[in-house]
């Protein structure tokens, strides 16, 4: 049990957030210097969507992308050299069946990925691999992905899977610097949840059949990386929520499934 590594949820907001001092970068670096140093990482991310199957990088040196526009020119000027790591791309097609995985040397480490993974890992020395939301699948199927992502915790694998939990930019802009009540009902609502393991409440959520749940999540693909987070539970463990902010109709609360020991401070 002590070697199991924990799953992560982790809000990445504004591409800004990775270059600006603020608490909920403060806490993410915290959370990479308390972790044991992981034989890889996982990241599902949010900025990848395919249709059809699951992607993955692959690849020596996966390239870094700089999926926004507009922004200081330091953002575009980071890369994220983390080594690839084709070893656990076969073994995610081992967990999730061969054809459900495509290997995509096309894509790289997206803001998604690389947003949260360079404030936790700054030194970018442990091989990590991306992967895609197939937006083909039910949220359901996607909370089963991460059901069955569970056993690589036990293998030295770190699985961050990196999104929002209230996600709605067209919103964002007229409400920032306030906390509208269906956002603050909206993160209740998920936090019990996750605090109770009670799955079929967040994929209730992911449907957004209420008006909160229809405005937090929004598009879903925001959302959706946290059903994998959720999925790669295993019994015993901690659930820790931290970065639990909002600020208009975007939330960075995020989610560490495991050992209490490893608590992030915020
Ligand atoms: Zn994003």
């Amino acid at each position: 049990m002590t070697d199991r590594v924990p799953a992560l949820f982790l809000g990445h907001g504004s591409p800004m957030t990775t270059i600006t001092d603020n608490p909920e970068v403060r806490a993410l670096r915290e959370l990479g210097r308390a972790l044991p140093k992981p034989k890889a990482i996982l990241a599902i991310t949010a900025h990848w969507e395919t249709h059809g199957r699951t992607h993955l990088t692959v690849g020596d040196s996966p390239r870094t992308i700089h999926d926004f526009r507009g922004f200081p020119q330091e953002l575009y000027d980071i890369r994220y050299n983390a080594p690839g790591a084709d070893w656990l791309v076969d073994r995610v097609g081992e967990l999730l069946g061969e054809e459900r995985i495509a290997r995509d040397a096309g894509w790289g480490f997206d803001h998604g990925a690389w947003g949260v993974v360079l404030p936790m890992f700054p030194e970018a020395d442990i091989p990590l691999v991306a992967m895609s939301l197939d937006r083909a699948l039910s949220p359901a199927e996607h909370l089963a992905l991460g059901e069955r992502l569970a056993p690589l915790r036990d293998e030295g694998v770190l699985i961050v899977a990196s999104g929002n939990v209230i996600h709605n930019l067209a919103l964002w802009r007229g409400a920032q610097g306030t906390r509208p009540e269906w956002a603050l009902t909206f993160r209740e609502t998920i936090n019990t949840a996750l605090r109770t393991d009670d799955d079929a409440a967040l994929l209730a959520a992911a449907a957004g059949r209420d008006e909160p749940s229809a405005l937090a999540v929004n598009s879903g693909e925001h959302f959706l990386p946290l059903l994998y987070a959720a999925g790669a539970r295993l019994p015993g463990d901690a659930v820790t929520i931290f970065n639990d902010t909002v600020d208009g109709a975007l939330s960075m609360t995020s989610v560490m499934m495991g050992d209490k020991a490893l608590t992030p401070a915020h």
